[in-house]
């Protein structure tokens, strides 16, 4: 078990400002969820129990000796388990410099928690928050009744956050979907009033096991475009800063200044776990990630630069919406003419004057 929990990752040394193989560990906190998001890579078949605190510790106490110093917290949803703030706790006097966590904040709502795990030694938050209204949330989360909570604990986490003074970073993952699609620019004016200084725009990567589910959810780039226009131009007006992930430069055209954020996830199979089940499903994923170009892609102007779409999205959508940006190719290398570079350290923190 200890080995589908710990496992490097090459995954955290992108999502961890300044973090680089083989510093980071990515930790699965728990097997359970409290929500069923359309986009989870982890699948109800891979559901199951948490392991015991002592497997865990151990493994923290293995990868710290192997010289680690980073470590990632998720889960399905790391927060369900009782247990997170002592073992980050444990984590930290052991050593881990960095612990970032990963939730979808329901569990935030409890009076204390956050403070209580940024007290233990978490470094830097992700929160994965997706919808601007209950019936929105319901949509993506595939649960009923999770959207005041959600709300409520990361403004929670928030208010932790600006308590504990600098040093905690805070920012939001929006997976792009179907379901929320249209209202991307209203998730983050919702951020935005909850005192969120960075948030990321991902569009929607394959699932684990069940590229049907995918394809029911995912939605095309060319319908992504306008209503990812207005959000960035929202984040912009206010100072925010932010990341577009997966989308290549050639949909975002009209909004070049966007270019340097573009960021694109290729899981990779070094950070393959160990049990079977979950390898087997992790593989499935790395397969359908594969970036691919089709050969229109070889007179744009980005062609070093991005690695492509999902294999299996341009499997099923075809060439036809990929548009080759002309120009040189030279300059486009860090992002297009006029850009500016933009640095992962870069986090803002929350309840700032942006
Ligand atoms: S290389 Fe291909 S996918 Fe990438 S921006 Fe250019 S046309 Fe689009």
């Amino acid at each position: 078990m200890v080995a589908a929990s710990l496992r490097r990752s090459s995954r955290t040394s992108r999502a961890l400002p300044g973090v680089s193989e083989p510093q980071a560990v990515a930790l699965l906190l728990s097997e359970r969820c409290n929500n069923r998001c359309r986009m989870c890579i982890a699948p109800d078949a891979l559901r199951g129990t948490d392991c015991s605190g002592a497997i865990l510790r151990h493994g923290l106490l293995r990868h710290r000796a192997r010289g680690f110093t980073a470590l990632e917290i998720s889960g399905f949803e790391s927060l369900v388990r009782p247990d997170a703030p002592e073992l980050i706790r444990f984590a930290r006097d052991a050593g881990y410099e960095r612990i970032h966590v990963i939730t979808n904040a329901r569990e935030l709502a409890r009076p204390g928690l956050a403070a209580k795990l940024i007290a233990a030694g978490t470094t830097s938050f992700t929160i994965s928050f997706h919808a601007s209204t209950a019936r929105m949330e319901e949509a993506v989360s595939g649960v009923r009744g999770g959207f005041e909570g959600k709300v409520r604990g990361l403004g929670n986490l928030v208010r932790a956050v600006v308590a504990a003074g600098s040093g905690v970073l805070l920012r939001a993952n929006v997976v792009i979907l179907r379901e929320n699609h249209r209202s991307l620019r209203s998730v983050c004016r919702l951020l935005h009033g909850l005192g969120l200084r960075e948030v990321h725009l991902c569009f929607m990567s394959p699932l684990s096991s069940d590229l049907g589910r995918y394809f029911a959810h995912v939605v095309r780039y060319s319908r992504v475009g306008a209503p990812l226009r207005a959000a960035l131009q929202y984040l912009r007006d206010r100072g925010m800063d932010y990341r577009v992930v997966n989308v290549p430069h050639c949909r975002l055209r009209e909004f070049p200044e966007a270019w340097p954020r573009i960021r694109h996830e290729a899981p990779s199979l070094r950070g393959a776990p160990t049990i079977p089940r979950v390898r087997e499903a992790f593989y499935r994923f790395v397969r359908a990630s594969q970036k691919v170009k089709p050969a229109t892609c070889a007179s744009c102007r980005f062609t070093g630069a991005c690695p492509g779409v999902d294999d299996c999205y341009l499997d099923r959508f075809g060439p036809g919406e990929l548009r080759p940006i002309r120009g040189s190719a030279r300059r486009s290398s860090r992002g297009g003419a006029g850009s500016q570079r933009v640095q992962d350290r870069s986090w803002r923190e929350p309840g700032g004057s942006a």
